[in-house]
Parts: C-alpha cells; structure tokens; sequence
C-alpha cells in the first residue's frame, strides 16, 4: 500500500556554484526534463543566479528558491539579502540553517528561527534544515540534538503549508556516506513525534532527507516512511542526476 502523505519535494541546493551561463543551461535542463515527474521540483541557486535562474524558471513546474536571508526585511545590513527581496525575485522557498552556515557563519537556532520568521511574514516557504555531526551522533546524541534544533529553529506560526523541515546528518553532507534506512526512518519518526507536540498539523510538514543522495540510493531513501522527499547537493548540480532522484520519488 502506499504512503499516505504530501507531495514529495525534491530540492536542489546548488551551494556557491555556476556563472550565469552554467546556472541557466542547468535550470533549462532541468525544466526541460521536469515532465511528468509527479514531486515537486525545486532548485535553489546562489544569490547572484536568482534573477537569471528565475527568468529560465518562469512558467515551468520548476519553483525558485534562495540558500539564507536575513530576519530583517530591509536596512543597514551590508552583504545581506531579505526575504521580501527574494520573494519580489520570484522565489517560492528558502534554505535557513545549512549546516554549512551553522557551522561557518555561526548560525543558532534562535537565529535560524528568526530568519524563518522572515521568510514566513513574506510569504516564503521556509526548508529548515537541522542535523547531528559525527561526534554527536557517536555520542549517541543524535535525537536530542534534532529535537533541541526543532525546538530552537521553528517559529510558533510554523505550519505544514509555510515550513519544510530537512534532517541533514553533517556527517553525510558531500561524504558519499549516509545513515541506514532503519536509522533515517527512526529519525524521521522521531521528528514527526516532535513536532506533534507543537504542531496540530505535523503530518502536514514535509520531512526531507539531505546528505549524499544520489541516483543510486534515491529509490531506497524516498521509499521510507516519513521521508517526503530530498535536500539535494551535488548531485542537483547534474540535471540527468537531479532528475533520476526526482524519478525515484514517485
Ligand atoms: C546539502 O548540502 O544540503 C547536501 C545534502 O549535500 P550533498 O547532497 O552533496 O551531500
């Protein structure tokens, strides 16, 4: 029987990759081959590919999304982009709280949080990310961790329609490594619970799984429960592979 449960998502975040032309013959590609995939396809290029990604973008099944904002809609923030700016850009979604910003630019939960606030008050989709390192994780930490992301990165106004959670184990982040599907199940399973204690509508929130998903481990990985689709890297910098994982999601 199959999964009751919401559209699949399936997101590329293509980090600080591509020029123009790169990034535009990439979301062609990818908007060429969307056809008849039934998950939602999103890519998420870097801020300066918005306007041109976007422009390709236009009037296809593909949506548009940004890699960070700030919690601030405008002002004094040199270096920063807003969420109404990447709203009036086009954009559907954005990825708040990548590990490589947690862990780069200093990110905490409360920030995360904020930000999100942001990117809900302009009328974005927020794809909050959260996961254990490797430390953590042997140290048999990995769902406390998680819970205490959720609980520290999800504004009060968070709901199924508004906020997209993606559990990003940082060990499996560009390693070629993931968790088993017992242990991503589990996590998943145990994400859901927690957000039933805040959420009326948990079943609601779309749950992805990002780090290393390839072609190869995409059918296995979407197959499991709780599993409502993927945070893509590098593999969403290959429009065949992007595509091949969208294909195993349904
Ligand atoms: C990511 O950075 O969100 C990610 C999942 O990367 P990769 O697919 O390359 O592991």
């Amino acid at each position: 029987m199959g999964k009751e449960r919401p559209r699949p998502l399936i997101a590329g975040n293509w980090k600080m990759n591509g020029r123009r032309a790169e990034g535009l013959a990439l979301a062609k590609a990818i908007a060429g081959g969307a056809g008849g995939i039934g998950a939602e396809l999103l890519v998420c290029p870097p801020a300066t590919l918005l306007a041109t990604v976007g422009e390709a973008l236009a009037g296809t099944a593909v949506a548009l999304g940004a890699q960070d904002c700030h919690p601030a809609p405008s002002g004094a923030y040199t270096g920063d982009v807003s969420a109404p700016m990447l709203a009036d850009l086009g954009c559907r979604y954005v990825i708040l709280g990548h590990s490589e910003r947690r862990a780069g630019h200093g990110e905490s939960d409360a920030l995360v949080r904020a930000k999100a606030e942001a990117a809900l008050a302009a009328g974005l989709v927020a794809i909050v990310c959260l996961g254990e390192t490797e430390a953590e994780r042997n140290r048999g930490e990995a769902f406390a961790v998680v819970a205490r992301q959720l609980a520290g990165s999800l504004p009060v106004r968070a709901s199924g329609a508004n906020m997209v959670v993606a559990y990003e184990p940082v060990w499996a982040i560009g390693s070629g490594r993931t968790p088993t599907g017992a242990d991503i199940a589990a996590l998943h399973g145990h994400l859901r619970a927690e957000l039933a204690k805040r959420f009326a509508d948990a079943a609601g929130f779309r749950l992805l799984y990002g780090g290393s998903v390839k072609p190869g481990n995409a059918g296995e990985i979407l197959a499991i429960a709780e599993v409502d689709g993927a945070l893509v890297g590098g593999a969403s910098l290959k429009a065949e592979d992007f595509l091949a994982i969208a294909r195993a999601s349904v």
